[in-house]
């Protein structure tokens, strides 16, 4: 068994990949990365969208990177991780973070937002296990997706993007087990509701009554997420596969 470290640069030396980087959560996630002496790869839709997390990145660590591709896209996410394994050296962390929602009730929902939907949410996250699964299998490495209660729990209006995110728990329960032999260690962390812009949308009124159902009486912040991303990727997480954190105050719990 490996000994416990309180090494606080635990990925000192180490490359981590996280798309979705350019901003919300992904951005918090890529910062903490760094902050623990990891090299980031950040991704999203443009490379130039991530400047500002690259900048915040190579403020703690040197060497952060910004790439471009639309998740969704297969070739595109090969072509990205090569280049991040080519260029930096390597990959020993992939966050699946990248994701979108359109909702919409059943009967007012086209197949375009479901598809679109699913194709981001799912199987970018497929695309990037696919792509990384060998570099991530010769480091031994953490794979962590971001999933959400919702694909827990479901909820009205949003049934294209909760059987995508159960879809990503389903990926990294049979990842787990694929790559458990390789040491990799694969899990999902579900987070609640969680100040960004993809909850900006949400009026006042509906955000105070959301507020009321949290148990611990807060709107989570990008960073509630991010650590919990770090203790997975982290000498916490080594014993820990296949499992789904949740992250959203009690939230799920109801009642
Ligand atoms: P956000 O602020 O809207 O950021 C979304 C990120 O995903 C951006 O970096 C965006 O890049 C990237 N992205 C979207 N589509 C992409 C594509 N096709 N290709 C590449 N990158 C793409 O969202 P967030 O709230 O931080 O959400 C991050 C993750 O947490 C998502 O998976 C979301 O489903 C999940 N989540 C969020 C909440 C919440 O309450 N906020 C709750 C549960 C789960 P660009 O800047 O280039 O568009």
């Amino acid at each position: 068994m490996p000994p416990p470290t309180t090494e606080l640069r635990f990925l000192e030396g180490r490359v981590a990949l996280v798309t979705g980087a350019s901003r919300g959560i992904g951005a918090a996630i890529a910062v903490q990365l760094a902050r623990r002496g990891a090299r980031v790869a950040c991704v999203a839709t443009t490379a130039e969208r991530c400047a500002e997390t690259v900048a915040r990145c190579n403020a703690l660590t040197d060497g952060a990177q910004a790439y471009g591709c639309d998740v969704a896209s297969t070739t595109a996410a090969a072509a990205v991780v090569d280049q991040v394994v080519k260029e930096m050296g390597g990959l020993y962390v992939l966050v699946n973070n990248a994701g979108i929602t359109r909702d919409q009730l059943l009967l007012r929902m086209s197949e375009e937002d479901f598809d679109r939907v699913v194709d981001v949410n799912l199987k970018g996250t497929w695309n990037f296990l696919k792509a990384s699964a060998r570099p991530l299998m010769k480091s031994s490495g953490r794979i962590v997706n971001v999933g959400s209660i919702v694909g827990l729990t479901g909820n009205a209006g949003q049934a294209n993007y909760a059987a995508a995110k159960a879809g990503v728990v389903g990926l990294a329960q049979s990842l787990a087990k694929e790559l458990a032999g390789r040491g990799v260690c694969v899990n999902t962390v579900a987070p609640g509701y969680i100040a960004t812009d993809m909850t900006a949308a949400i009026d006042e009124k509906s955000a105070e009554a959301l507020k009321t159902k949290i148990p611990l009486g807060r709107i989570g912040a990008a960073e509630d997420i991010a650590l919990a991303v770090d203790f997975l990727v982290g000498p916490g997480g080594s014993y820990v596969t296949g499992q789904t954190i949740v992250v959203d105050g009690g939230l799920s719990l109801g009642g």
